[in-house]
C-alpha cells in the first residue's frame, strides 16, 4: 500500500461507526469515496536559470483534495523528496484537519522537489515567483490558499503574495489578494504569532491532555525530533511552561541532557555553529559537559514521557515502533507514523494524540490571517492565541470525549469526528 492508501485505510475503517453515531449509509460509502480522489492534481514544471546561466527544470505540485467546507487550504513544502503521493496525502490530511478544527476551509498541499539547500537566495526567489506563475489561475481567497510548510518561511510566501498580486491586479482589492497566502511576514500583511502558531497549538493540546490524565506537568520529561518552525517552537513552550526538555534533534542528530535544555539558547547555539550537535544549552549557560550527542533513531526510543516528531513522515514504523518507551506521543510533523506502527503503539497503551489535532493550531491562526487581511483589520499576539486555544480546546474536547464514550483512540475519534462535519456539509 503507498503512503496514500494507507491513510485513506484508516478513515475506511470509521464507516461503520459513522452509520451508528446516525449517519445514512449511502451517504457514508458515497463520502468515502469521493474523499478517496483528490478533486484536482496540478503537475507543474518550473524552469529556473541558475546564476550560472544555466536551466534546470523542477517538478512542483498543487494537490487540491476537498473544498465541501470552504476554499482549499494548506502548505508549500520544499524538498527534494517530494511526489505526488506525498502531497496527495499531505493534502487529505488538510481536509481533515480543518474539519475538525470547525474552519469554513477545505484541504491541499503543495511541493516542489527542490533542495533548497543548494540554490542561492536569488535562485530561491525566481524559483517561488515561476511556480506562482504556474499555479495562479488556480488559488486566491476565495478557491485556494498557499501557507508555509517544510523549508519554506514568511519572506517565500511574501515573494509569492507579491507575485500573484503582480499577475491578477486588475479591479481587485489588494487587501483582498494578501490573504491569497497565509505566513507572511507582519509587514506584509501577516498575523502576529503565525510563525509560533503551530508550536503553540500542541502546547495547548498536551496541557489539555495532560490535565485529563492527572499528570503534572513539571515532573514529565519530553523528546523532540525536528527543530525548524514546528518543533523549536514547541520545544520553546513547553519549556517555558514547566516541561523538561531532554532532547533535541535536527537532521544532522541530537542532543541530550537529562537536566533539561533552554530550547531558545540552544537555537542561538544552533544559528552559530550550523547543527544543533555540541548545543548542550540548560538554564543560562551551554556547556560541552552537560550533555552528549545522539542520533536521530536513539532519540525516537528514549525513556521519556512525551515524545515529539516534528521533523517528516514516516519516523516511527513497524521496525521501531516496538521500542519506543514514551507514554504519550504527540504529533507535531504530519504522518510521522506508520498505520502499523499506529496498531503496534495502541496495542502497547501508548496514547497518540493525532497530527490533525496536534498541529492544527498553524491553519487556525492562518485563518485568523486570512480573515485580518479580508476584514482590513489588526489582531495583537495575545488575541490571535486566546482565539487559537478556544479553537484547539472544543476540537480537543470534542475529540477527548468521544473517545471516551465509544473507547477508541484519539485518532480514531479525531478522524471520526473530522468525518462527521464533513458529512454534515456533503450534499
Ligand atoms: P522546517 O523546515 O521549519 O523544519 C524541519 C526540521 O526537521 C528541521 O529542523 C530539519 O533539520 C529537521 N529534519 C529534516 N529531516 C529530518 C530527519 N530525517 N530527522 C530529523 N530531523 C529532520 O519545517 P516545519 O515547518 O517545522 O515542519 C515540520 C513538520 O511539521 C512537517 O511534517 C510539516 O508538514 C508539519 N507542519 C508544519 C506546520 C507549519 O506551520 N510550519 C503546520 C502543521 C504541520
Amino acid at each position: 500500500m503507498n503512503i496514500y492508501e494507507n491513510t485513506l485505510a484508516k478513515i475506511k475503517k470509521l464507516a461503520d461507526l459513522l452509520i451508528k453515531i446516525g449517519h445514512d449509509k449511502t451517504k457514508v460509502e458515497e463520502l468515502l469515496k469521493i474523499l478517496s480522489f483528490p478533486q484536482r492534481i496540478i503537475k507543474v514544471f518550473i524552469p529556473l536559470k541558475r546564476d550560472n546561466g544555466e536551466l534546470e527544470i523542477f517538478e512542483g505540485y498543487r494537490v487540491q483534495h476537498n473544498n465541501f467546507l470552504g476554499p482549499y487550504k494548506g502548505g508549500i513544502r520544499y524538498f527534494p523528496e517530494v511526489n505526488e503521493d506525498e502531497i496527495k496525502t499531505l493534502a487529505l490530511l488538510m481536509t481533515l484537519k480543518c474539519s475538525l478544527a470547525s474552519l469554513p476551509l477545505g484541504g491541499a498541499k503543495g511541493g516542489i522537489k527542490v533542495d533548497p539547500k543548494n540554490l542561492s537566495e536569488a535562485e530561491l526567489e525566481r524559483l517561488s515567483r515561476e511556480y506562482v506563475r504556474k499555479i495562479y489561475d488556480f488559488i486566491g481567497p476565495d478557491k485556494d490558499i498557499p501557507a508555509p510548510d517544510v523549508n519554506t518561511n514568511s519572506k517565500i510566501m511574501d515573494w509569492m503574495v507579491n507575485e500573484y498580486i503582480k499577475i491578477t491586479q486588475i479591479n481587485a482589492d489588494k487587501n483582498k489578494l494578501l490573504a491569497t497566502f497565509t505566513g507572511k511576514s507582519i509587514e506584509n500583511g501577516g498575523i502576529e504569532g503565525r510563525e509560533e502558531a503551530t508550536g503553540k497549538g500542541g502546547e495547548i493540546v498536551l496541557n489539555k491532555l495532560i490535565e485529563k490524565m492527572n499528570l503534572n506537568k513539571n515532573e514529565l520529561t519530553v523528546a523532540i525530533q525536528g527543530f525548524g518552525n514546528v518543533g523549536y517552537n514547541v520545544a520553546k513552550f513547553l519549556y517555558k511552561n514547566g516541561y523538561k526538555i531532554i532532547a533535541l534533534s535536527d537532521s544532522k542528530g541530537g542532543i541530550y541532557s537529562e537536566k533539561g535544555f533552554n530550547p531558545e539558547l540552544v537555537m542561538e547555539c544552533k544559528k552559530e555553529r550550523g547543527m544543533i550537535s555540541g548545543c548542550y544549552c540548560v538554564g543560562s549557560v551551554c556547556d560541552s559537559r552537560l550533555g552528549k550527542d545522539i542520533t536521530n533513531e536513539e532519540i525516537l526510543e528514549l525513556d521519556v514521557d512525551v515524545l515529539i516528531p516534528a521533523a517528516v513522515e514516516n519516523v516511527i514504523n513497524k521496525d521501531n515502533a516496538h521500542k519506543v518507551k514514551a507514554k504519550i506521543i504527540l504529533e507535531m510533523a504530519n504522518n510521522p507514523i506508520t498505520e502499523e506502527a499506529d496498531e503496534i503503539l495502541n496495542q502497547r497503551g501508548i496514547i497518540v494524540v493525532p497530527d490533525i489535532l496536534a498541529n492544527a493550531g498553524g491553519v487556525i491562526v492562518s485563518y485568523f490571517e486570512m480573515l485580518q487581511n479580508i476584514e482590513n483589520r489588526k489582531w495583537n499576539k495575545e488575541e490571535v492565541f486566546q482565539k487559537l486555544e478556544e479553537y484547539l480546546s472544543q476540537a480537543f474536547d470534542k475529540v477527548w470525549e468521544t473517545s471516551q464514550k465509544y473507547q477508541i483512540s484519539l485518532r480514531n475519534s479525531a478522524l471520526l469526528m473530522a468525518l462527521d462535519r464533513l458529512l454534515k456539509n456533503f450534499k
